[in-house]
């Protein structure tokens, strides 16, 4: 979860600065992802708070599987829910196709 003012406790290695501009899901993301490489890394949110938008960030399997390889899907858990089966439709026909997952 974003945290302002959290720090990481990732060793840094490397003696370059990154600056990612944004703390949405793909600046948190690159962020974590640069940090356990090595690097420093700030992160700079122009919003004074999280906000949420939307339902919620629905999530493809190969998008958990980075969430659990930078090791914050535990501590996302407990806002997960798993859909029991999804619907495309056509939005000029609504005809659809469904999957159970
Ligand atoms: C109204 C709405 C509803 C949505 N509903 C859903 C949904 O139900 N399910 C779903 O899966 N997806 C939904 N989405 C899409 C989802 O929100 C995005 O795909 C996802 O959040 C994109 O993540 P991101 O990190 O790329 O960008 P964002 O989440 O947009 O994050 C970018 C961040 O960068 C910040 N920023 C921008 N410029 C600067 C700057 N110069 N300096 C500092 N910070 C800056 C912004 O304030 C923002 O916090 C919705 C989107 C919108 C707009």
């Amino acid at each position: 979860m974003f945290q302002p003012g959290a720090r990481p406790t990732i060793a840094v290695t490397s003696s370059r600065n990154i600056v990612v501009a944004g703390a949405g899901i793909g600046g948190l993301a690159a962020a974590l992802a640069l940090a356990a490489r090595g690097f420093r890394v700030s992160v700079f949110e122009q919003a004074p708070r999280p906000e949420e938008t939307g339902a919620g960030i629905q999530l493809a399997p190969n998008a958990t599987r980075i969430l659990r390889d930078l090791g914050v899907a535990d501590r996302l858990k407990p806002a997960v829910v798993v859909p029991e089966a999804l619907v495309v439709r056509s939005g000029a026909s609504g005809r659809g196709s469904s999957a159970c997952i």
